[in-house]
């Protein structure tokens, strides 16, 4: 099975989807965390994308789509939060799966209100280690910037700092929000209203998988 997890930034895509990854197994695919473990590596693929990443732009479609490409089939599932990005990497997403005997089966939306992912992204801070998500003011690490889960450092993102958060919903709008209209021209998409506390989304979230609702098929 394999559920595309879409939102704009700070929708708690990750938040909800390590949750998932936990509950049923499937795999956690996070191009952003992958991304930032290559920054943090000193790699070529990290130097070149940490520019990017900073400014809120998206990394290049080509890095990403050779990122991600053997990672796409397990066992279990997976559960893909970040990617794809843009109607460019949701078509390779598509042709890669051709060779494969699933398609994408869930695409789910996670929507949040704009004001309320600005104050929501002020307020994100996140392990550097094993990207445990913290919110500072309703559920910060106990002891100020180090991570209750691997005892890592704990700090904001550069990229959610307030400039670069405007910059990422324009990219959002610009860019991502149309590989929501592409699904929606090929099946399904269904939409969850994620405002709420994370144990709300998580139950609807659950419900909607458990349930099996018809997805898209990719072919
Ligand atoms: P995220 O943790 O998903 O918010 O991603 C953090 C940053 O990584 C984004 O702002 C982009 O710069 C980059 N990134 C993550 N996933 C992608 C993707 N699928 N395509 C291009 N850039 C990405």
């Amino acid at each position: 099975m394999r559920i595309v997890l879409m939102g704009p930034p700070g929708a708690g895509k990750g938040t909800q989807a390590r949750r998932l990854s936990e509950s049923t197994g499937m795999k956690h695919l996070s191009t952003g965390d992958m991304l930032r473990a290559e920054v943090a590596s000193g790699s070529e693929l990290g130097l070149l994308a940490k520019e990017f990443m900073d400014r809120g732009d998206l990394v290049p479609d080509s890095n990403i789509i050779a990122m991600i490409q053997q990672h796409i089939d397990h066992p279990a599932g997976i559960l893909l939060d970040g990617f794809p990005r843009t109607v460019v990497q949701a078509k390779a997403l598509d042709e890669a799966l051709e060779q494969t005997t699933t398609p994408v089966d869930q695409v789910i939306h996670m929507s949040v209100d704009i004001d309320e992912l600005v104050k929501r992204l002020s307020n994100r801070a996140l392990c550097g280690d094993c990207q445990t998500p913290y919110s500072l003011e309703s559920d910060p690490p106990s002891q100020p910037g180090i991570c209750d889960n691997c005892g890592g450092s704990v700090a904001v993102r550069v990229d959610d700092r307030p400039e670069a958060v405007t910059h990422r919903m324009k990219v959002y709008q610009d860019l991502t929000a149309p590989v929501l209209d592409y699904y929606k021209s090929h099946g399904d998409v269904v939409e969850i209203v994620a405002t709420g506390s994370p144990d709300e989304v998580f139950e609807k979230l659950s419900q909607t998988i458990k349930s099996g609702m018809p997805g898209v098929n990719a072919n």
